[in-house]
This record gives structure tokens, C-alpha cells and sequence, in this order.
């Protein structure tokens, strides 16, 4: 096996002409690539730029209000995904803001691992509702949709906050700026959906790609194929993670998928609705569909609903149009411990990462 030595040792061989900026689109990338220190390990002219790979950070703003609404004003147990307990909404000083801040005022708000602690808790009293909150990417949503599938009790239901990775990215692509020259795609996505998903990156828009692992050694085996392609002028995807992706993916989750969801249209918080991107469930999965077991709460005249937080420039972030750090808040009023937006929340976000990782101020002197 090639040794991350190795493979840093082959990048910095190569005649890089150019500055080269490679856009990963995965917290787990993000986190790899951050903690192990590789943008230092990399040339000078390698740039890594995190892209859209928080599903948290991108969750419409008005999904969290109404879960937050739903665990305040009805008798249920809402049970979601751990970072999403923290993700902030916007309402006016002294509400609450958070399922989080929810819990504290005494509802009944859960974190849970697994859908399978959905099931186990909805099944411990039969006579609570009790609601999933589930936002996530292809790899989030099919266990969901394989719960589904599987048959869950009446008294459970699903607010649905599913989302597909590449649809993002084609938005970047077809914007005509997308301000990255090859991708690193996502390991656990292409095992889930197949490495087909993100052909169209070579095929349609003439961009290098390579599906990579969580390892360095598997992201250094991505980059360089992304460096190599750039510089002898091919174009092509390669999968760097053949030991878990396999052509057609994981085909009993995807089959759960196309069985309980269909694809469409879809809110990402602070950026908009991107097309046939987002799940929802299909009309026999009604019954188990919160959005119509409850009444929908939104308030359209909520100040800021749907936005980011004021001066959160998460939306950039997610869409790698800027570093964490050159978010004027980064690191002066927002922090782990007081997030203003969700990327500083979730352990995806690359705000989050780049915190952990040791990079604590904003290189940013003005407001941008
Ligand atoms: S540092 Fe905080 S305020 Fe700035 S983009 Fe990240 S989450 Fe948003």
C-alpha cells in the first residue's frame, strides 16, 4: 500500500504550472483533511477548498423552527440527530432559538444515533407522538427511508429534511464560477448511490474528479489524481475508495430510497432552492409524514425566516466561496461554545472543523 509519505512525496514531484484549487464536498473529508494537517503537507499552489458537505449547515432555517415549534406546542417527543439540537434560528431576543434551548424549557427533545432509537423510543409509549427530525445527505436519508420501509409504529413520524449532495455541486458547475478546478467526491455517498452519481463532473463540465476514502492516505491518492489530470489535460472520475465503492452503490439502500422518497425541488438555508435536490416521502408514506400530522407553524413575517443569522456568512462557506476564517465572526463572536451559525454547530460544518483544528482567529480585519 501507498504510504501518505508517499503519495505527498509523488504530488510535490509533479510540475504544478499553476495554482490548482480542489474543492472536497464532504465534513468527514473536511474534518480528515483539516486535523491531519494536510493543507500544510501540500505545495504551496495545492489549494483545498471545503464545499458543500454539512447537511446541518444547509438545513432550511424554517424546518428547525417548525421542529422547535412542534416539541413546544404539542404533546410530542422530537427526537433528531445531535448537532441539530444546537442550530440556531431566528427570532427575536428571549425566544427560544434552538431545540436545544427547547429542551430546557421543558420539552420533550431527544438525541438519537441510530433511526433504530426512533423506533425504540416511539415503541416505549405507544400513546406519544413521537416525531424525527431528519436532515441529512444520501447517507443520513437512506437509513431513514430503509426505516420506513421496514414498517415503524403509527405513533411515529418523519419531518423530513433530506437532502443530495450532487445536485450542489452542479449548481456551482453550471454558475459559471464555480471557483474550484477538480473535486474530490464523496466516499460514503458514492457507496451509497454509486460512483455514477458524479460522473457528470468529467463528462458535462470537463472538471477532473476522484471518489476518495477518510484516510490521508486516500485523500493524497484523490488529490494527486486530480493534480495529474489538471496538468496532462485528461478528464476523467477515478475512484480512489474501490474497496467500499462499487458500481450502482448500495443497492437495498437505494431501493429503500426510491421506495419511500421521491426527489425534489429543495430549500438549502441562505442559498435558495437548488432543483431535484432535496427527498420527501412519497404519498403512501403520508401517514408517517409529520409536515401533515402537524400544523405547519411558519410565520412569514418572521424577521429574517429562511436566512442565515445577521453577518453569518455560512452560505459562502458552504458554497466554498470563502475560507471559515474569513467570516468577520469567526472566532471573535462566534465559537463552538456561542455559534452564531450552523456551521460552527455541526461536526460537519467546516467552520466547526477548522476550530477544532486549531485555526482560532479570522484572518478578516473589516466586515466583509
Ligand atoms: S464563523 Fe460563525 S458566523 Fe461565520 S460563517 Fe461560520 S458559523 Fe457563520
Amino acid at each position: 500500500m501507498v504510504t501518505a509519505k508517499e503519495w505527498l512525496d509523488r504530488i510535490h514531484a509533479l510540475h504544478l504550472p499553476q495554482k490548482f484549487k480542489i474543492m472536497n464536498v464532504c465534513g468527514g473529508h473536511e474534518r480528515s483533511i483539516t486535523m491531519a494537517g494536510l493543507r500544510g503537507a501540500l505545495p504551496a499552489n495545492v489549494e483545498i477548498v471545503p464545499g458543500p458537505g454539512c447537511p446541518v449547515c444547509v438545513c432550511p432555517e424554517e424546518a428547525v423552527y417548525q421542529a422547535i415549534q412542534i416539541a413546544r406546542r404539542e404533546s410530542v417527543t422530537v427526537v433528531a440527530f445531535g448537532d441539530m439540537l444546537r442550530v440556531p434560528v431566528n427570532v427575536h431576543k428571549g425566544e427560544i432559538r434552538s431545540l436545544e434551548q427547547a429542551k430546557a424549557a421543558g420539552a420533550d427533545i431527544r438525541p438519537i444515533a441510530s433511526p433504530l432509537e426512533a423506533v425504540r423510543i416511539a415503541h416505549a409509549d405507544s400513546q406519544r407522538q413521537v416525531v424525527f427530525f431528519a436532515a441529512g445527505f444520501e447517507t443520513t436519508t437512506a437509513p431513514v427511508a430503509g426505516m420506513l420501509a421496514q414498517g415503524v409504529p403509527d405513533n411515529l413520524s418523519v419531518l423530513l429534511a433530506g437532502r443530495l449532495t450532487w445536485p450542489a455541486v452542479a449548481t456551482l458547475l453550471e454558475s459559471g464560477q464555480p471557483g474550484f478546478d477538480g473535486l474530490i467526491a464523496p466516499g460514503h455517498v458514492s457507496t451509497v448511490m454509486g460512483p455514477e452519481e458524479w460522473a457528470f463532473v468529467p463528462s458535462k463540465h470537463n472538471i477532473p474528479a476522484a471518489i476518495s476514502g477518510f484516510t490521508s492516505e486516500s485523500l493524497l491518492a484523490g488529490t494527486y489524481s486530480v493534480l495529474r489530470q489538471l496538468i496532462e489535460g485528461r478528464c476523467f472520475l477515478d475512484n480512489c475508495y474501490p474497496e467500499l465503492v462499487r458500481p450502482g452503490g448500495n443497492t437495498t439502500a437505494r431501493r429503500h430510497l426510491d421506495e419511500v422518497m421521491e426527489v425534489v425541488d429543495a430549500t438549502w438555508r441562505g442559498i435558495g432552492v437548488i432543483p431535484a435536490s432535496g427527498f420527501a416521502l412519497r404519498e403512501r408514506y403520508r401517514d408517517h409524514d409529520a409536515s401533515k400530522r402537524f400544523p405547519d407553524y411558519s410565520e412569514a413575517q418572521r424577521k429574517r425566516a429562511g436566512q442565515m443569522p445577521p453577518g453569518c456568512d455560512c452560505a459562502r462557506v458552504v458554497l466554498g466561496k470563502i475560507y471559515p476564517d474569513q467570516c468577520y465572526l469567526y472566532g471573535r463572536a462566534c465559537t463552538p461554545r456561542t455559534p452564531i451559525g450552523p456551521c460552527m454547530v455541526s461536526d460537519e460544518g467546516a467552520c466547526r472543523i477548522w476550530w477544532a483544528g486549531g485555526i482560532r482567529t479570522s484572518r478578516t480585519e473589516t466586515v466583509n
